[in-house]
């Protein structure tokens, strides 16, 4: 488990501040960033994968439906996705709180 970041001081950083834990990310839970979210219309989409392969956070996952769907614990709301989708069914709405 990663410590928290304010408990890291400078002496504890791998020389050139290599990652020493892959993976580590994971346990970094961005998605309180966000302040817009992608919602898809289902509906309209073609399935052609353009917003996970455009992602830049690999936040967006295909389900067992085979539709894709954003991980909202990672997702940081850029709306990339949205701007690439080339049949616009993603939509980004204002986060509620
Ligand atoms: S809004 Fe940005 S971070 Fe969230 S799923 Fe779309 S591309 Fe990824
Ligand atoms: S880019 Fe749009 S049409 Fe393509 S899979 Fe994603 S939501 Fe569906």
């Amino acid at each position: 488990m990663a410590r928290p970041i304010d408990e890291i001081k400078w002496q504890d950083l791998e020389i050139g501040a290599a990652v020493s834990e892959p993976g580590c990310s994971r346990e970094y839970k961005t998605g309180s960033w966000r302040s817009l979210r992608p919602v898809v219309d289902e509906e309209q989409c073609i399935r052609c994968g353009l917003c996970w392969l455009y992602c830049p956070d690999a936040a967006i996952h295909r389900t067992e439906d085979d539709h894709f769907r954003a991980d909202l614990e990672y997702c940081k709301g850029c709306g990339i996705c949205a701007r690439e989708c080339p049949v616009g069914c993603i939509t980004m709405e204002i986060e509620e709180g």
